[in-house]
């Protein structure tokens, strides 16, 4: 990696990217492929901060979430600040967006159409499955079309897996994901250890282990520490990245900016900007995370080959989305409330986490306030959501039914799932979003949003391999119309 000081700095690039998260890497990905010859500058706030760095001090950065926001919500929000940005403390789940989770409002009636479909991104999914290594199974196309095979082979289920995929070979998925499972490249394969936001093995996709083709390219400059605040405009175009280092200020030049400093900082930095476009810093929104246990008699768990193995789409998607939100079922091969407590018998117990998707409200958000650090003045989720829950509560019985279930009991609801979006939409005009859908913003059209923020609507399930084949998408559409 070729970190450069200021004083360094080129007079200008052809391509300057706020931020080196998901969203980020795989722009400048995409976009060298087509232009290897481009100047390209990263500003990314934070360190770098190594696996093994990572490992020993057993947090992703030294830059405490917490202390750059001024949190109001009521709850917290999880994300990383440094080289890698969420590809550090992500936990590897990678499965694609449901079809219909880009046609809620023509489908059923609420929520945001988004501006492409399922389709526009299958080429750039399979791709960035691959650059990630997504280990996962054979038969999903039936519920996601157009899934080839993945790159490598899905991880092993456990005996409840096996029995709910018996009964329900349509609905019970192993979860595609992004931690190895057999060794590459002198990388170990996953052993199921559950601690994947410091993985010890490095088995998960990190930007570290797997995008040093863009992090080390030869044409890419890291400028690091460089804390962006604002971006200048003039004549219908971003002229100047202005950012902060230390005391000081410093400005970058550039032809395209692409802008990736997550779904709290993007829509900050365009607020500080004063650039606009319908709902900047609104709608924020992450899906809801709640936890069961279903006791079980007799069946011992835990024999699964990774932290979480299966999902389940019963309660996904359908008409129920009209009145309340996907449920993506996750069924876990870690034991986050413990082993049971009856001698013989700790292992006799399944728990099972589920993402509720929610509405983006506009009353979600974030705004200036008087300091230097993004207010998150309120948050809450909607009945949309609640009902959900009530549903999934009753209706697990019957899909735990193939299996010897003595009780199903309630545990609790995170207060975040590390799933930040919704705040820089994209959409069709000015009057309905701020981005289009190649992420060019509306009116400055040298510049790019990419990562969580641009997404209309939360979706079923993890966010970021959407995000990286959002980026690719991008990057494909821009170098191809401008040669
Ligand atoms: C614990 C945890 C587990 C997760 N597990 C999963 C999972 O299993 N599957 C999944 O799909 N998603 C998961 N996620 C979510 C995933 O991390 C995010 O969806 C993803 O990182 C979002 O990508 P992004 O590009 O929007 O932002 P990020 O990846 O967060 O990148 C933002 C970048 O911008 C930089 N930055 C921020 N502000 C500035 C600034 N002012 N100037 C310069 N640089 C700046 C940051 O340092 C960072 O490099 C998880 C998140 C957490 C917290
Ligand atoms: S389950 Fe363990 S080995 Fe596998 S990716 Fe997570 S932390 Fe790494």
């Amino acid at each position: 990696m070729r970190f450069i000081e200021t004083t360094a700095l080129n007079d200008t690039y052809d391509l300057v990217v706020i931020g080196s998260g998901f969203g980020s890497l795989f722009f400048i990905h995409g976009f060298l492929r087509q232009r290897p010859k481009a100047r390209v500058l990263i500003l990314e706030w934070g360190r770098f901060n190594s696996h093994q760095w990572q490992l020993e001090n057993q947090v992703n950065s030294d830059i405490p979430e917490e202390s750059v926001i001024d949190n109001r919500s009521g709850k917290p929000w999880a994300f990383t600040i440094g080289v890698g940005g969420g590809t550090n403390c992500w936990w590897a789940q990678a499965p694609r967006l449901h079809p219909a989770d880009f046609a809620m409002r023509s489908r059923y009636g609420v929520g945001e159409d988004w501006p492409l479909s399922y389709d526009d991104l299958v080429p750039y999914y399979t791709e960035a499955e691959k650059i990630i290594l997504v280990a996962g199974p054979d038969d999903i196309s039936a519920v996601w079309p157009d899934t080839p095979r993945y790159p490598l082979p899905p991880h092993n289920m456990t005996t409840a897996d096996r029995i709910l995929k018996a009964a329900m070979p349509d609905k019970h998925f192993v979860v595609p994901n992004a931690r190895l499972s057999r060794p590459v490249d002198g990388r170990s394969p996953c052993c199921a250890t559950a601690r994947c936001n410091l993985c010890p093995v490095d088995a998960k996709f990190t930007a570290e282990n797997s995008l040093d083709s863009v992090l080390s390219h030869p044409q890419v400059d890291i400028c690091l520490s460089a804390k962006v605040e604002r971006l200048d405009a003039e004549a219908g175009r971003v002229r100047r990245a202005l950012f902060r280092q230390g005391q000081r200020e410093f400005a970058a030049n550039g032809d395209l900016f692409v802008l990736g400093a997550n779904a709290i900082y993007s829509p900050y930095i365009l607020m500080r900007s004063g650039i606009g476009g319908h709902g900047v810093g609104r709608y924020l929104c992450e899906k809801m995370y709640v936890h069961v246990e279903a006791k079980l008699n007799g069946l011992k768990h835990f024999d699964g080959g990774t932290g979480t193995t299966c999902f389940n789409t019963s309660l996904l998607d359908g008409e129920h989305r009209r009145t309340r939100g996907a449920v993506a079922l996750y069924f876990e091969n870690r034991f986050s409330y413990g082993l049971r407590s009856e001698f013989g018998r700790w292992r006799e117990v399944l728990p099972i986490s589920f993402y509720v998707d929610d509405i983006p409200q506009e009353a979600n958000g974030i705004s200036l306030g008087d300091g230097d650090r993004p207010v998150i003045e309120h948050f809450s989720y909607t009945d949309y959501a609640h009902l959900a829950i009530k549903a999934t509560l009753e209706a697990l019985p019957d899909i735990l039914s193939p299996l010897p279930v003595e009780s199903i009991e309630f545990r609790d609801v995170s207060s975040t799932l590390g799933h930040i979006q919704c705040t820089t939409r994209m959409g069709l005009s000015n009057a309905d979003s701020v981005i289009d859908r190649d992420l060019v913003h509306h009116t400055l059209r040298n510049l790019v949003v990419v990562g969580t923020s641009t997404f209309p609507s939360t979706g079923s399930v993890n966010p970021s391999l959407t995000v990286a084949a959002l980026s690719l998408r991008s990057a494909d559409r821009l170098t191809r119309s401008a040669s």
